[in-house]
């Protein structure tokens, strides 16, 4: 299931607002500065996930391990 203020954001881009883009990146650079997953908003640590990959994703997404494992799912 994907965060609504997400889905809200991402949305935003699709319809080309003004600053939605940015909105979206400060949601998740605010995310990621408190150690948050920002979809399912739980405590994460990257540096205990099992894939380096993973790592460096949660830097770009703010998605935790297991919420990038939904989200490239859903890409499919
Ligand atoms: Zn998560």
């Amino acid at each position: 299931m994907i965060n609504k203020q997400i889905s809200v954001l991402v949305n935003d881009i699709d319809q080309e607002k003004p600053n939605a883009l940015a909105n979206l990146h400060g949601y998740i650079q605010k995310t990621i500065a408190k150690s948050f997953c920002t979809n399912c908003n739980k405590i994460t640590d990257p540096k205990t996930y099992k894939n380096q990959i993973d790592a460096d994703e949660y830097y770009i997404s703010g998605l935790c391990d297991e919420c990038q494992v939904i989200f490239f799912k859903e890409d499919e």
